[in-house]
């Protein structure tokens, strides 16, 4: 991210977009203006923004439908201005990509809270660590042991000492199986002669913190009697 997010403004009624502006440019953001569902496309491109601001009601067109083009294009995190706050919009909103929405009236500063929330969440581990140091990508999971973060879906997953160093350790030999001895010796310690339930519970726990279905595990796979395979990561974990 650049050190001044382009926050794409996509509105057409200046009486919004004109002050809300200004407050984005005294907070340190960069807004590139945009009035129409066409300009917003075009802006999109150009602009290559940190986050899009994006009114329902434009002129030439939906949002919604601005919303779901962008989506086809980007990641880019966007949160949605309606007039309309009934829960169907908002539903809709959100079932199109939408990150966030926003019924309007709103105040300036609630918005830019809410674009400095999203942007502490979807900041990539890359950037934050300043050079993509070590980390491991298995589809929308991130794992970074430099710095001991993971990521899921975009978003920071807490975990616990042990469940970092558990999930660490079955990733770094990602698509063979690691011993139940292994794992607790590694995880625990060398000397350990407790039960190994304690490891099928932080498994049981790691796996629900990852949205893992043991029965289908996207994750990982038990391998019954040996120990545990972690799913084998995507091409671009470099
Ligand atoms: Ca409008």
């Amino acid at each position: 991210m650049a050190a001044v997010p382009v926050v794409l403004l996509v509105e057409d009624e200046l009486s919004i977009a004109e002050p809300f502006s200004g407050a984005l440019m005294r907070e340190g953001f960069a807004p590139v203006l945009a009035g129409t569902a066409a300009d917003a496309i075009r802006r999109f491109e150009e602009s290559a923004p940190d986050v899009v601001i994006l009114d329902v009601g434009l002129p030439d067109g939906d949002g919604r439908d601005v919303c779901r083009e962008l989506r086809r294009r980007s990641t880019v995190p966007i949160i949605m201005l309606t007039a309309r706050g009934t829960e169907t919009d908002r539903i809709v909103g959100l079932e199109l990509g939408a990150d966030d929405y926003v019924v309007k009236p709103f105040s300036s500063g609630e918005v830019i809270a809410r674009i400095r929330a999203i942007l502490r969440r979807v900041t990539p581990i890359a950037a934050a660590d300043g050079a993509g140091v070590d980390r491991q990508v298995f589809g929308d999971l991130v794992i970074a042991p430099g710095s001991r973060r993971v990521r899921l879906r975009g978003e920071d997953l807490p975990l616990s000492r042990k469940e970092f160093d558990l999930l660490a350790c079955l990733a770094r030999d990602a698509g063979r199986v690691v011993r139940r001895e292994e794992l607790m010796s590694e995880v625990w310690d060398e000397n350990w002669f407790g039960s190994t339930k304690t490891l099928d519970v932080h498994i049981g726990w790691l796996r629900r913190k990852l949205g893992d279905d043991p029965a289908a595990p996207r994750y990982i796979h038990t391998v019954r009697g040996v120990g545990f395979r972690f799913a084998e990561p995507e091409g671009d974990g470099g």
